[in-house]
């Protein structure tokens, strides 16, 4: 069952609200039987919302514990939600080996303006990131989302991230406003990007944050890129990017929904050190 598979979650390690254990007993309160930490990995730069360099062993160590702690309650898996910035970031085989990932989620959420080496952080308060928008992009929105699709192909193709998080997030802050997802440059990038992921043999998430935090009015991606996700074959998984107890499945349902109205009849499930199709 979809709603028993928790991917993506966030916790006090990073820019999470509640603790490992915390997010452990909710989902065994609501029957979920896997689980995977997906803390926001380090960045070679300051943030607010990643683990610290220093703590990333004793986060390892937290999971490990906690594996063992609640090995017949339910499925623990060790994860990293890993930023791609060239030359900003860590690879992904860094941390896959240093911490013994079971699988990694790789996310643009700073997007680097080659020409003048600044970079714009797509989430966040709307006003500010529309500020930042224009100061760094100078305006040119197609520039700007053209240099987030470049960058998440080249996380794909040189890092295999195993799922691609909220592949169309750069949208929330700016489609609408400055352009609309229709005009066919933007769908030339999203299908140059989906038939990256489609070679790397990655999985999109379907994820729910956008949603229920009241900030977009559909999933990460949108309908229109998983119907096309669908006939590509691509797989899906089901998730919340929780960073409270509280939203561990929030809008599953309607995640389930708008996957079955794309094509999908299967989401991928994490068992045996591999992913498999199981029916939604
Ligand atoms: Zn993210
Ligand atoms: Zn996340």
């Amino acid at each position: 069952m979809y709603k028993n598979l928790c991917y993506h979650t966030h916790n006090s390690f990073c820019d999470g609200k509640n603790s490992i254990e915390e997010m452990i007993q909710e989902a065994v309160n609501q029957n979920i039987t896997a689980l995977g930490i997906s803390s926001h990995a380090p960045l070679k730069i300051a943030n607010k919302w990643s683990i610290s360099y220093e703590n990333l062993l004793n986060y390892s160590q937290e999971i490990d514990n906690l594996r063992h702690k609640y090995r017949n309650k339910l499925h623990l898996f060790k994860s990293l939600e890993i930023d791609f910035i060239p030359s900003y970031t860590y690879s992904f085989v860094h941390f896959r080996s240093l911490l013994h990932l079971d699988y990694t989620i790789g996310s643009i959420h700073l997007v680097l303006n080659t020409k003048n080496n600044q970079l714009w952080f797509i989430d966040g308060d709307k006003k500010e990131c529309q500020q930042n928008f224009k100061t760094i992009f100078n305006s040119n929105i197609r520039e700007a989302i053209t240099s987030y699709y470049n960058q998440m192909r080249k996380m794909i193709l040189t890092q295999k991230p195993d799922i691609i998080g909220h592949l169309d997030k750069v949208v929330m802050n700016t489609a609408g406003e400055f352009f609309n997802e229709k005009e066919s440059w933007y769908q030339e990038e999203v299908d140059k990007t989906l038939k990256v992921i489609k070679e790397a043999g990655s999985i999109i998430e379907i994820n729910t944050r956008g949603l229920y935090k009241q900030k977009w009015h559909t999933s990460f991606p949108s309908p229109e890129i998983l119907s096309k996700a669908n006939k590509l074959k691509i797989p899906i998984i089901i998730t919340s990017d929780a960073h409270h107890t509280s939203e561990l499945l929030s809008n599953y349902e309607e995640a389930a929904i708008i996957a079955k109205e794309c094509g999908y009849s299967h989401v991928m499930r994490f068992e045996n050190n591999t992913f498999n199709k199981m029916k939604i």
